[in-house]
């Protein structure tokens, strides 16, 4: 894809604050003329329909916001962006002037209504932002970008606000990096700006996932802030009041760009190099013995799984990572693969007469 950046930002982060909600005329100024006076803030968000779990919250003001986000332009000079979740939505914001715009988790799932979307875009200039799926799926999430791209829309950004997990604890949703990370790398051309509100759930926890995800190189935030959280009808517990969103990006480091690949960096990167073309090679001296037990096992009719032998290399394993100082949870999350995919390998042999791996 051949993608416009949505705002030219020169080489710096593009920055992208305000209310999770409009409520009122004067908590939308109140916010953007706070906001309006910080380095920053590229864009005011601002949702006016409000996709949200019960009907018995409150569901944003809708339409009736839009003179006052048209307000914020003129009078702040700043660019406003909402959410839009069908044709309807795009094209009374269209008409109030406003020409960014984001999909949020709950559409972005739906292939059905970002087509149609897509489809009322055909021939505008607008910018669209896209957040993935609210159920993480990379694949869905880059197939919104395609429907936009096909209709002519180039000026694209991905927002990225972490899933829905069961394991999820502190966090109101999981950051699920790897997904981050692997969308980064499948997609280099769509520039990802990083959502921590909606991954956070509660504001303290927001600065460090900001310094996380720019450590992760990613191109831009997109922040709540509000000019009274504890009064916020809708995500109050996560939003940062104008002072503590400035303090916070005071403080957290925007890594160097220029120095990424410097001397003592790529000595490192050597290092990492080799050690990883070792473990690459005991892995396959590990998968040699495995087929050998597999034959042996045909042969004499022997099970492919035996829980207590698993369960004792598991435990082994995580006592020694402990002993060591290394994260349990990264030893068990490698030896569960290992093990899959050494019951995988004798399946093929014992019960398929398969040597080699599908
Ligand atoms: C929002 O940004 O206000 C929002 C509702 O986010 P999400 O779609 O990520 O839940
Ligand atoms: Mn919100």
């Amino acid at each position: 894809m051949q993608l416009t950046p949505i705002f030219d930002t020169g080489s710096r982060s593009l920055f992208i604050a305000g209310p999770c909600s409009a409520e009122s005329e004067e908590q939308v100024l109140t916010t953007a003329q706070q906001l309006s006076r910080t380095k920053y803030v590229h864009l005011f968000r601002c949702g006016i329909w409000k996709p949200r779990s019960s009907p018995n919250t409150f569901e944003g003001i809708g339409a009736t916001a839009l003179p006052w986000l048209q307000k914020v332009q003129d009078i702040y000079h700043l660019p406003c962006c909402i959410e839009i979740a069908t044709p309807q939505h795009l094209e009374l914001a269209l008409k109030a002037g406003i020409s960014y715009f984001w999909i949020g988790a709950r559409t972005s799932v739906n292939p059905f209504d970002v087509q149609e979307i897509a489809q009322a875009a055909k021939g505008t200039d607008i910018a669209i932002m896209i957040k993935n799926p609210i159920a993480m799926d990379t694949n869905l999430w880059y197939g919104n970008f395609e429907r936009f791209y096909k209709v002519g829309i180039q000026k694209m950004a991905a927002v990225y606000r972490g899933g829905y997990s069961e394991k999820i604890q502190i966090y109101r949703n999981d950051p699920l990096w790897l997904h981050l990370i692997e969308f980064k790398q499948k997609h280099k051309d769509i520039p990802i700006i990083f959502d921590p509100s909606h991954i956070a759930g509660q504001a303290a926890l927001i600065p460090q996932l900001v310094q996380k995800a720019l450590y992760l190189n990613v191109d831009g935030l997109m922040i709540e802030t509000h000019c009274n959280p504890k009064h916020a009808l809708s995500d109050k517990h996560q939003q940062l009041s104008v002072d503590d969103y400035i303090a916070m990006l005071n403080n957290v480091i925007f890594p160097q760009q220029q120095d990424i690949n410097n001397n003592s960096l790529t000595q490192y990167r050597m290092a990492i190099d080799e050690i990883d073309n070792e473990l690459i090679a005991l892995i396959g001296k590990r998968i040699d013995i495995v087929k050998q037990i597999a034959l042996y096992k045909k042969e004499k009719h022997l099970p492919i799984l035996q829980i207590d032998r698993w369960q004792k290399v598991l435990d082994d394993s995580l006592q020694k990572a402990r002993q060591l100082n290394i994260d349990p949870r990264l030893i068990e999350n490698i030896f569960q693969c290992i093990h899959e995919s050494a019951i995988e390998t004798q399946q093929n042999i014992v019960i398929l007469n398969k040597e080699q791996h599908s």
